[in-house]
Formats: structure tokens, sequence, C-alpha cells
């Protein structure tokens, strides 16, 4: 089978053909539906994240139960499922608790999951090592429904920690109108009754922000006057909560300047930005936080969420073998919401 290919740091995805995976006790083969093209595996090509050897990318996945291995229970082939990306070990605290995004043994497992260096689901078929990661779809399709795994998983992840301080009158802001940032402006409208605003520099992003349920809309491409301008809407009370899907210097730039105290600064962007943490260089009450992808439990969330129509990813969809050029679209901002790639 066709496969897209991480081959090293430094390299492009590359597509290949890969021998499709036989299906062990405890395990799932899923014929995929959709496979997201995530900004972070441009993060994984070009930066040195500890990935080493060849596996097929991919970590926002959706399918079809395909194979069943020996001793799994309430599956059947033809099932529609979501794959849950962060692999724990499945035993520790953690784990147990649903949170295998914060498991104890990610140093030794060896991968963060499917596309993260392991097999991922940009390919026809996929091995899930363990049932678990499998959440049922429903009559949600599979292509439709990829992107909930990632790109709505982890936003609502952080903004669910941050709950408490997105009263009426509050501000969040979210930095990034892209796969995560375009569902965090619709999860934001579902989860919280703060007043939204969204920045980006595409005013065609910000446009989608709009429609999307975002009140405020701030060009950020000029970090000192969106800053001046996102203060003139918060007031002196400053952000509540700041999701910064991007990370990068501009963006912490841009954040260190709105947040207001007893805040939230929540980076889920890559993008290698800093900040210098001290008394005086951030508000008081303020916790920074890095959260990593979401929960077990909170994945059943997102898709009940999108099962009931309150949350939808704008999907574009491209045939797998255009990968590589749905990452240089990607890369160049080209790409509205969420590429999807359909095998086959
Ligand atoms: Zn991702
Ligand atoms: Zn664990």
């Amino acid at each position: 089978m066709k496969a897209v290919r991480f081959v090293g740091v430094g390299y492009p995805a590359q597509i290949r053909d890969v021998p499709k995976p036989e299906v062990g006790p405890g395990q799932v083969l899923i014929r995929i539906g959709g496979a997201g093209v995530c900004h972070s595996d441009l993060h994984v090509m070009e930066q040195d994240l500890g990935f080493r050897g060849e596996f097929t990318l991919g970590h926002e996945n959706a399918g079809w139960a395909a194979e069943i291995g020996a001793g799994v229970t309430g599956l059947k082939e033809g099932d529609a499922v979501a794959v849950y990306g962060p692999w724990g070990c499945g035993h520790c605290y953690a784990c147990q608790v649903s949170a295998e995004n914060y498991c104890e043994n990610w140093a030794v497992i060896g991968g963060f999951g499917g596309g993260l260096g392991f097999d991922g689901g940009m390919a026809e078929y996929m091995l899930i090592p363990s049932a678990r990661f499998l959440v049922p779809l429903g009559s949600l399709s599979p292509v439709k429904a990829a992107p909930l795994t990632d790109a709505a998983l982890t936003p609502y992840h952080a903004i669910k920690r941050a709950l408490p301080l997105l009263t009426a009158g509050a501000a969040a802001v979210v930095l990034g109108v892209g796969g995560l940032g375009h569902m965090a402006v619709q999860l934001l409208r579902v989860l919280a009754p703060t007043r939204l605003i969204a920045g980006d520099v595409d005013p065609a992003k910000l446009e989608q922000a709009r429609a999307l349920g975002a009140h405020d809309l701030v060009n950020t491409r000029d970090v000192n006057a969106a800053a001046e301008q996102i203060r003139n809407i918060t007031g002196p009370r400053g952000a509540a909560l700041i999701l910064d899907c991007i990370g990068v210097q501009a963006t912490f730039d841009l954040g260190a300047q709105i947040l207001g105290r007893n805040s939230a600064w929540t980076i889920v962007g890559l993008g290698g930005g800093h900040h210098d943490f001290h008394h005086g260089s951030t508000p008081y009450g303020c916790v920074v936080s890095i959260p990593y992808w979401g929960s077990r439990v909170e994945l059943m969330e997102v898709i009940a969420m999108a099962r009931d129509g309150r949350i939808h990813p704008e999907v574009s969809e491209f045939p797998l073998d255009r990968a590589v050029e749905v990452y240089t679209k990607l890369k160049a901002g080209e790409i509205r919401g969420r590429a999807v790639l359909l095998p086959g």
C-alpha cells in the first residue's frame, strides 16, 4: 500500500510502498477514511524533535475497523472510528485516568503515537496497537471527523483547563486561525460566554473566524498595533485566556502585552518562541502552560459535540498522493481550516 513517510529530519515527506500491516491479538487494523495534515508534521520534518528511523506520517486519523485482533470486544468490522493519537503505556496513573497524553512512561515507549514515531494514518490501512485507542464515530463521516482527534481535541483540552476564568465579561484571545485555531473559536463559543477575539496575519482566516463566531478580529502582523487594538477591547482587565496556536516569537511578544492578572497563557503552537518568566515580566496570578493534546475521554466529548452539530472541522480534501504538495501549501499559509488526505 502507498504511505506518506517521514524519512529523516531535513527531508520532505516521501510517498513509498509499504506492506499492509498484519493484525495481532488485542490490535485492530483500520481502513483509513481520512488523515489530517497538521502543522506539527512540518516541525517533525524540519526540526530535530528526537524522531529516528522511517515511519508513516498522519496523527489525525479516522476510518473503519477492517480486521479485529483476537480478544478485542465491543467493536465489529465496518464500525466507523476515530483514532486517539497520544499512545501511552496504558497502565500508569495518568493512563488509568485516561490522560495518556501525560503518560509517565512516555520516554521509554519509543514514540508519541501513530504518525509521531510509529506508523500513522497517511496510508490505506493503519495498525492500532490497542482497541482502547478507538472511539466510535456513530454516524459521523471519518473524513470530516479525522481533524477532531487533534485540531479539536488539543484546543478543547487547553480551554477546559481555563474554564473557571472564562466568565461573562472576560475576554479570550485565539492567536492563529488555522487547523487548531478554527476549532478553538468554535469550542470557545460552545463552552464559554466570554468575548472572543481572534488574531491572525491573514485577512481570509480572520473572516473565517468571524463566520465561526469570533466577536472581534485583529490583524496581528504589527504586534504593537495589535496589542493596542486588543487592549482597547479588553480594557484594563486584559485577556483572561490567550490560546496561542502559533507559538512564534511575535505571538509570545503579543501575548505578553495583552494578558490580564489572574489569567491563563496557554501555548499549543510549536513555533519556538520564548518568554522570560519572572516577577515583573508576567502579570500576577497568570498561569503559563504548554498543554499537550488531550485525554481519551476528552476525545469522546469532542466527538459528542461534533455529532450534536455544535462544532465542525472545515475540511479540504486531497488525494493521498498529493501529500507533499499539501505540506507545501500548509507551510505557505494557503490551507483554510484543515486539509485531509484520502487514500485510494
Ligand atoms: Zn497535530
Ligand atoms: Zn502511561
